[in-house]
């Protein structure tokens, strides 16, 4: 399998290429130069297979030619092993027609897991084949860091810095991340804010002899890698409820459009999904999208679904490309208008093609806090302010289509015990295996907002590493 850049600038790569690239050298994003297709008898045969095994088989035509099968397969046992439930990806009924996805039963206990699991792995593979090492450094506000560290700890290959505002994340945010004492994780508080610290990881690439010395790297949503691993949880959902002999409906709460792409990709490769529902909360640039071919971007207002809080949604490319019938030049003439005026002119013929699939449906904060309350009267479930979008989003669907809808669940209740507790008088407890958190050990160095501390951090954590 090889990959294209969206903005048609850049050389094809295989699956490691682009595992390691991220970002094509033309600002575009790469996508497979075909799309993989299974028959209803491929998918038919993938009936009953633990999530593992179905998840190496459904991405497997896309590490084709870089990636050995048994490899893969090997990867995605060992990726998904330390999950806290047999299914991996667990299934609940709330309704007759109406179901919750769980993906938040990784080590952080929240979706992101389910790709960065599998990367991090998959990044060992290759830099050993490579027989070089890579580091990583980004920011977070709180949610992302823990996820990467996750992926990263105990990597042979791979040294992790993480930068999180000091006193500014939420304590179980912080000791996510602290708690990982893996000799190749390092984590930095910085006295400043979440934008320092960004501004901080922007200066480290910036600056090219640092950058090439320690083989910078990043992990961002935007690695195909991420979206490829995304794949298979729609497969198993849909083959649960019985595709390829039946259709299936998801919704999905969206931010940067990694997860929702999955789904649409899992459609594409000949999975019959129906219909695509965009979660969202009041930053709702993909609602007003579909609703008016309105993509202009506002002020990121904050709200209890903090994952989902975006101006650009940077994986709309992606589909923007396909709407667009594969068009690399006018892909990149409308993503620098986008750019330059903050609004993205899209033809009302790709509209309509988006409209065809993509359904838009917004909740704001009461909203959300009702939904919970609602859900938890109604069935005794306990949905985070992210999946409680996404089931009123899988509700918005007109009743009568005699369509099973799955609603994605994103983040475990217990990461946001405050906003629980306020709707149900509930406060979630952590999972067992998470429950001595506020107990463990916690390793963090806190640094000034100055980029010179920063790069001798860098540089000491991966000199102690490398020798
Ligand atoms: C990242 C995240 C999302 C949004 O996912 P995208 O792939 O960016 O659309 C939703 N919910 C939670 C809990 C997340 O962590």
């Amino acid at each position: 399998m090889r990959y294209i850049s969206t903005r048609g600038h850049a050389p094809a790569r295989d699956f490691a290429g682009v595992l390691l690239t991220g970002l094509a050298e033309d600002g575009g994003l790469f996508v497979p130069e075909a799309w993989p297709h299974f028959s209803p008898a491929d998918w038919r045969a993938m009936r009953g297979l633990p999530y593992p095994v179905l998840a190496a088989r459904v991405m497997q035509p896309f590490v084709a030619g870089a990636i050995p099968a048994d490899t893969l397969l090997s990867i995605c046992k060992d990726a998904y092993a330390g999950f806290g439930h047999p299914a991996v990806v667990p299934l609940v009924q709330l309704e007759t027609s109406l179901f919750v996805q769980e993906l938040f039963h990784g080590p952080t206990l929240a979706f992101k897991d389910m790709a960065l699991q599998v990367l991090g792995r998959l990044f060992d593979h290759v830099l050993a084949e490579r027989n070089t090492r890579v580091t990583i450094i980004g920011a977070t506000s709180g949610d992302t860091g823990s996820a990467a560290i996750e992926a990263c700890a105990n990597r042979d290959r791979i040294d992790i810095v993480i930068l999180h505002p000091h006193e500014r994340t939420s304590l179980v945010q912080r000791r996510q991340m602290t708690t990982v004492l893996a000799p190749n994780v390092g984590n930095v508080a910085i006295e400043g804010t979440f934008d320092d610290c960004q501004d901080l990881v922007k200066a480290a690439f910036a600056d090219t002899a640092f950058r090439e010395q320690m083989h910078l790297s990043a992990v961002n949503s935007i690695n195909w890698a991420r979206i490829a691993a995304q794949v298979p949880y729609y497969v198993a959902a849909a083959l649960a409820l019985g595709a390829p002999d039946r259709e299936v409906a998801f919704a999905v709460p969206t931010g940067n459009f990694g997860n929702i792409l999955a789904a649409w990709a899992a459609r594409r490769m000949g999975l019959p999904i129906a219909h695509l529902i965009v979660g969202s909360n009041r930053d709702d640039i993909l609602v007003r999208f579909l609703a008016s071919n309105d993509m202009s971007m506002q002020a990121v207002e904050p709200s209890l679904s903090p994952s989902m809080d975006i101006q650009v949604s940077s994986n709309f490319e992606r589909l923007l490309f396909e709407l667009r019938d594969r068009d690399p030049v006018a892909t990149a003439a409308t993503m620098r208008d986008f750019r330059a005026t903050g609004r993205m002119p899209v033809p009302d013929t790709a509209w309509h093609r988006a409209r065809q699939v993509f359904h838009g449906f917004r909740l704001d904060d009461p909203g959300t806090e009702a939904e919970i309350r609602r859900l938890y009267a109604a069935c005794g479930y306990l949905a985070d302010p992210h999946t409680a979008i996404g089931v009123a989003a899988a509700r918005a669907l007109p009743p009568g289509h005699g369509i099973p809808v799955v609603a994605e669940a994103t983040a475990h209740p217990a990461k946001f015990p405050d906003a629980m507790e306020r709707a149900t008088s509930v406060r979630p407890a952590l999972p067992a295996r998470l429950a001595d958190l506020y107990q463990r050990e916690e390793r963090f160095t806190v640094l000034p907002n100055d980029i010179e501390a920063v790069k001798a951090n860098v540089r000491a954590l991966v000199g102690r590493n490398r020798t």
